[in-house]
């Protein structure tokens, strides 16, 4: 066991986990700071679109905007720990261990895993990842010029990457698993209006292949179970993402899609665990309700400490 004991220890240092350790010096509480990554910033560092309703600051990029959360914490007191592993979590005991750095105590723990990716598991998918298959429409598009380009998805990100991929491609085919989308109306219709853009609905990716660079597609209707192989050169997956919550998932109360259960304080069913930020499936997964939640956390906890 590692000597020292925390007021707090935060487990992921996106907006949520940065704002927590913001509020733990403000509030005089010695916090622990845990990133998986090399770099704070969370979603923030594969946000490619400008940031422009976060109050206070705007910004060209998610990037951009962790720049100025890491300016503004700068002199901020606590300890961070970053490409930290937590192996194991007791939450009763109020332990973190990290591979090969030892285990750590807290009072009380903040989870801020935030969500990643979904993915479709299927061939191809990891091969691929850089050689064809893209991060982003806005990074990217330079990638798929006078190509052809593959969206799988139905939601508003399948469908305004659709519109910024047809800027370059030569023609963009969006796969849906359904035949009704998800996305806003607006954005079908301009999907629909736009002569570069193919949908093709009840169809599902089952496999990337291709020498270096993806070179093919096999679709499949899912209604005939035929399958067709095409000729795309860039794809990009957005089918939604999903909670980072596999670690605590035994101890704590989730809904049904794994996003854990907290009440206004952004505590958990556990005494002196909580949760912030998209883990927490706030009713807007924004920036501004990130750093919110990581303040009403940690004035949670500083509030149970001055009363117990
Ligand atoms: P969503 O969860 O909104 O949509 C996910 C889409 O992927 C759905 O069409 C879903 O289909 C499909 N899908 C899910 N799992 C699979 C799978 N395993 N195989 C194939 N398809 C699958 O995610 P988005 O990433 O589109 O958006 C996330 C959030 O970000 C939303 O709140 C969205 O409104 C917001 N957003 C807003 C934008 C804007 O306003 N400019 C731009 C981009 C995103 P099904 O419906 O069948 O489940």
């Amino acid at each position: 066991m590692n000597e020292k004991k925390f007021d707090v220890i935060i487990i992921g240092g996106g907006p949520a986990g940065i704002s927590a350790a913001l509020w733990c010096d403000e509030l005089g509480l010695d916090a622990l700071l845990l990133e998986s990554q090399g770099e704070l910033g969370g979603q923030l560092l594969w946000t490619f679109n400008e940031i422009q309703n976060h109050l206070g600051a705007e910004a060209k990029d998610g990037r951009q905007m962790r720049d100025h959360f890491l300016n503004q914490i700068e002199k901020r007191r606590f300890t961070k720990i970053l490409n930290s592993e937590v192996t194991g979590i007791d939450l009763a005991a109020k332990t973190v261990t990290l591979a090969g750095v030892g285990r750590f105590e807290g009072e009380s723990i903040v989870i801020a895993t935030g969500v990643g990716r979904r993915r479709l598991n299927i061939e191809g998918e990891n091969k691929f990842q850089g050689k064809g298959i893209l991060r982003s429409g806005k990074p990217d598009k330079d990638q798929v010029k006078d190509k052809v380009a593959l969206i799988v998805g139905g939601g508003d990100a399948a469908f305004e990457n659709t519109q910024i991929l047809s800027e370059t491609a030569s023609k963009v085919i969006l796969v849906h698993r359904r035949k009704e989308f998800s996305a806003r109306e607006e954005f079908i219709a301009s999907a629909k209006n736009n002569p570069k853009v193919e949908i093709l609905t009840d169809s599902v990716l089952n496999r990337i292949s291709g020498r270096k660079r993806v070179e093919e597609v096999e679709i499949k209707d899912i209604k005939t179970n035929a399958v067709n192989s095409l000729a795309v050169q860039g794809i990009l997956v957005r089918i939604g993402v999903k909670p980072n919550s596999e670690l605590f998932r035994n101890d704590l109360e989730t809904d049904a899609r794994g996003y854990l259960k907290v009440d206004q304080n952004c505590a958990t069913n556990v005494t002196n665990i909580f949760a912030v930020g998209d883990v927490a499936n706030p009713a807007s997964p924004t920036v501004s309700s990130a750093v919110g939640m990581g303040a009403t956390a940690i004035k949670s906890i500083r509030l149970r400490l001055k009363s117990s």
